[in-house]
């Protein structure tokens, strides 16, 4: 049998990969202008961590995660999401005695045991960021501004950004009480799923896609009514932020996010355009986690974005992978003679900074000018026994077809002029 890659994970290459390193070169530089710094955690952690910081009736925890114990008989989760990391991470290394308030992002590979299909992954990548210290809302709208501009940035359109709040943790329990008596009520038209859920996760029916659920959870107390008044301003105040900045939003009052450790302001960017897989990315105000992980009492928000997603979308509203934009230079040997000098001259290039192809079959000249015509270089120079013995190089634009003969040391310059115009 063939060897291949595990189900549910993929590989990248080719046009996708130019998709990628797009979508992460916009994500570093909007991180930059926002002053987020990277923050990198371990693939694995202790399997404790997320029981406590994602919580045992998560469906993450439940049912999803990559467990194992290692050979020295510990238990250790190939990460399913990176917010209990960083927490785990900023208590830890004592951080925030430090800096009191921390802006981070992350971007790295995710492992969720789930049904495979288009946009669900078992190794998936993630990009987010943490706004940790800061109970005011400025920092909700601020995280919430950032994985905006990074959506807009990348070209994206077709999404809508969802918006509610949860409330305090103490109008979130309140409600939360209210839920599991309303669903008691209610039990027996509710689906299997839903059913386990009523005590045990009873926000997540609110999430539910089943359509035997639908009318109850229509007819559900709502979240919005269970609001004090610090929930209230908080909520308003996000709000107002994001109307200044023109960023449009839908408050959704169903949405909660799945996870325990979620308070206040949640938000999911979704999409109607990649099927049943309509979220690209979401988060919220988590200011119980650090409690939950020994760290007291820190306010924080943050986001996660899933790559593959933006990067599926991209290639449904685009009608395809854009092709990338001609660059650098082909240097052609015509003549075994020419190899060696070919080769020296592609060196000092490359080490100028230019982008350099050469041939390394030993083929003719007319493959190698097909093969600089696939690659889509901007120059191709051709140095044959007439260029070898008067120390000169022919210079070919890609783009007019107009040819110069010029003298070989000369090259780098007019390379890099050019490179750089
Ligand atoms: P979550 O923390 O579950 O809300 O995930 C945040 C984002 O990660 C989602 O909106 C998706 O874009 C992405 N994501 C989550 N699970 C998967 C998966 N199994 N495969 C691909 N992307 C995923």
């Amino acid at each position: 049998m063939s060897l291949q890659a595990i189900r549910g994970t993929r590989d990248i290459f080719g046009p996708e990969m130019l998709a990628w390193h797009r979508v992460e070169e916009i994500f570093r530089d909007v991180t930059r202008t926002f002053s987020y710094e990277e923050f990198r955690t371990p693939i694995i952690e202790s399997t404790e961590l997320f029981k406590r910081g994602v919580g045992e009736e998560t469906d993450i925890v439940g049912k999803e995660m990559y467990t194992f114990d290692d050979r020295g008989g510990d238990s250790i989760t190939l990460r399913p999401e990176m917010t209990a990391p960083i927490v785990r991470a900023m208590i830890e290394h004592s951080i925030l005695h430090h800096h009191p308030l921390t802006r981070l992002w992350y971007a790295g590979p995710q492992f969720r045991y789930e049904r495979p299909q288009k946009g669900r992954y078992r190794q998936f990548h993630q990009f987010g960021a943490e706004c940790i210290g800061s109970a005011h809302p400025e920092s909700d709208a601020e995280i919430i501004l950032l994985a905006h501009e990074v959506l807009c940035r990348t070209g994206l359109k077709s999404f809508t950004l969802e918006l509610n709040s949860l409330g305090t943790a103490s109008v979130r329990q309140t409600y939360r009480q209210a839920l599991i008596e309303y669903l008691t009520r209610n039990k027996d038209g509710l689906s299997d799923d839903s059913q386990r859920r009523i005590t045990k996760n009873p926000l997540r029916v609110l999430d539910s896609k089943d359509r035997k659920d639908k009318d109850i959870i229509a007819a559900a107390p709502l979240l919005s009514s269970f609001y004090d008044d610090t929930s209230a301003a908080h909520f308003a105040a996000v709000r107002a932020l994001l109307d200044v900045a023109g960023v449009p939003y839908v408050i959704n009052p169903l949405l909660v996010r799945g996870l325990d450790y979620y308070n206040q302001t949640v938000f999911e960017f979704t999409t109607t355009a990649l099927g049943t897989q309509n979220a690209i990315g979401g988060g919220g105000r988590y200011d119980p986690l650090f409690a939950m992980l020994g760290g007291g009492d820190v306010p924080a928000v943050g986001f996660s974005i899933g790559i593959e997603r933006v990067v599926l979308l991209l290639e449904a509203e685009q009608g395809g992978w854009q092709e990338e934009s001609s660059r650098g230079v082909y240097l052609c040997a015509i003549g075994d003679e020419a190899i060696l000098p070919v080769q020296t001259i592609a060196y000092r290039l490359r080490r100028a900074g230019l982008h350099v192809v050469t041939d390394l079959q030993r083929r003719s000249m007319k493959a190698q000018m097909k093969e600089a015509n696939k690659q889509r270089v901007k120059w191709t120079v051709m140095i044959g026994e007439n260029e070898l013995a008067n120390s000169t190089a022919v210079l070919k634009s890609m783009e007019t077809g107009e040819q110069q003969t010029v003298a070989q040391l000369d090259l780098e310059t007019i390379l890099m002029d050019t490179h750089t115009a």
